[in-house]
């Protein structure tokens, strides 16, 4: 099924009118960067005519893209105003990154597969975005180099809090992490004041799991 452009445009306008405003998400940049993403350019064609569903999709390698409201929570928590450097942890499919760059001065996105960083660094490039980089590599580790982060935002659920992560975030910045088991996990928002950390819990949540030295092992 062959679907045009301005169906898409207007599934877009449904996804932000009946998925995200209905649930109490408020931030106007928020919902504007959803409003203009185009989520059909990073998922696999097979589901394209599927991108505005009200749930996560395959993106291959045993992979996800996030369901709109997940993506909208977790960019909402960020409290992002514009001038922000930010930290993603779990590139997959780029969508969320994409979603960031429209709301941030720049984004660092790591991803462990790099199928899946080289598919979205292409897509992110094709559609203009000129303030994203994408690393291959482990991002529990987060990224030394670029820190410290106004933000960061880890998109795979994580047996706790890594400390690099915590380490590289800005003092006053955001981390939005989940937080559980394997199978089930806590949306926690965390804000650095000095050496302090203040978790809120924003509700649960699944997530496939992020893998890596400060993460779950890999089985
Ligand atoms: N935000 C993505 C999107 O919009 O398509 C969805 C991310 S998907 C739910 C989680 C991603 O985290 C997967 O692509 C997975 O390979 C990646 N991942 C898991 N552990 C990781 C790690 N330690 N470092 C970087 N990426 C990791």
């Amino acid at each position: 099924m062959m679907t045009k452009r301005n169906d898409y445009r207007s599934l877009r306008e449904q996804m932000v009118q009946s998925q995200l405003m209905p649930r109490r998400i408020r931030d106007g940049r928020t919902l504007g960067a959803m409003g203009r993403v185009p989520r059909e350019a990073f998922v696999p064609e097979k589901y394209r005519h599927s991108a505005y569903d009200d749930r996560p999709l395959p993106i291959g390698e045993d992979q996800t893209i996030s369901q709109p409201y997940m993506v909208a929570l977790m960019t909402e928590a960020l409290e992002l105003s514009g001038g922000e450097t930010v930290l993603e942890i779990g590139t997959g499919s780029g969508y969320q990154t994409a979603v960031l760059a429209e709301m941030a001065t720049r984004v660092v996105s790591i991803e462990r597969i790099s199928t899946l960083a080289e598919r979205a660094r292409a897509v992110l490039q094709q559609l203009g975005y000129t303030n994203v980089t994408v690393l291959v590599g482990d991002g529990t580790r987060g990224c030394a180099e670029h820190a410290p982060f106004d933000a960061i935002i880890v998109t795979a659920g994580s047996p706790g809090v890594p400390v690099s992560l915590k380490e590289q975030l800005a003092d006053g910045g955001r981390l939005v992490i989940p937080v559980g088991s394997r199978g089930y996990q806590e949306l926690n928002r965390i804000r650095r004041r000095g050496n302090d950390f203040i978790t809120e819990n924003l509700g649960g949540c699944v997530f496939v799991p992020l893998i890596g030295v400060q993460g779950w092992e890999w089985h």
